[in-house]
């Protein structure tokens, strides 16, 4: 089997010249998820279920949360759990549902006991979003939380750039909104949860 590292020979990542390579291999999400089901490059393999992405191959939108949790684990699907619950209630309250958008996780497995992903892993799992996003090339990524928003700008914090689109390229825009978890713990985040996805609507329904 090609390791990850091969696979995701994707420089450039989205909108890159990655395309053709990817095309070369003629690899597809659920060739995707066929590979990461043998792969062993991330410690927490040892301890849990592989959960690649899952939603529009074509999707314009993707969000990208933390890691999976006990459910996701069960079930080998991203947000099916109480987080899930909420993420899909946040959808349809701008229209969407999930098979209109695609919703993966930084960390390809559940940490133990659901604590917060080692930088090592999430550094080992990273190459599989990259593959993700260079399949799809969605124009917008929305970051679930802070892990996901600092594999794309290090530097910012959730609290101060949440709901505020940050322009990447020109056709390729990260839009950070809080944890749906976040809200399940702190009550007072639900309200700005629901205006992050009521901004998230104006910014896709811009000419
Ligand atoms: N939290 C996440 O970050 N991802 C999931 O898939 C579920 C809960």
């Amino acid at each position: 089997m090609k390791g990850v590292e091969e696979l995701s020979d994707v420089r450039g990542g989205v909108g890159g010249g990655g395309c053709v390579t990817l095309a070369r291999m003629a690899l597809t999400l659920d060739r995707l998820r066929e590979k990461l089901k043998e792969w062993k490059g991330c410690e927490l393999a040892k301890g849990a279920n592989p959960v690649l992405g899952e939603g529009n191959a074509k999707a314009d939108i993707v969000f990208i949360g933390e890691a999976p949790g006990q459910k996701e684990d069960e079930l080998g699907r991203p947000f099916v759990g109480p987080a899930g619950k909420f993420l899909d209630e946040l959808l349809a309250s701008i229209g969407l549902q999930r098979r209109d958008v695609y919703i993966t996780n930084i960390v390809k497995y559940r940490p133990p006991g659901n604590r917060d992903p080692e930088p090592s892993e999430k550094a080992a799992c990273l190459p599989w979003v990259k593959l993700e996003l260079a399949l799809i090339r969605p124009k917008v990524i929305c970051t679930l939380g802070k892990h996901s928003l600092n594999e794309f700008f290090p530097k910012l914090s959730i609290s101060k750039v949440h709901g505020e689109p940050q322009k990447v390229t020109k056709d390729f825009t990260v839009f950070p909104i809080y944890h749906p978890a976040a809200a399940l713990h702190n009550g007072s985040l639900r309200g700005e949860l629901f205006e992050d996805f009521r901004k998230l609507k104006e910014f896709l329904d811009r000419p």
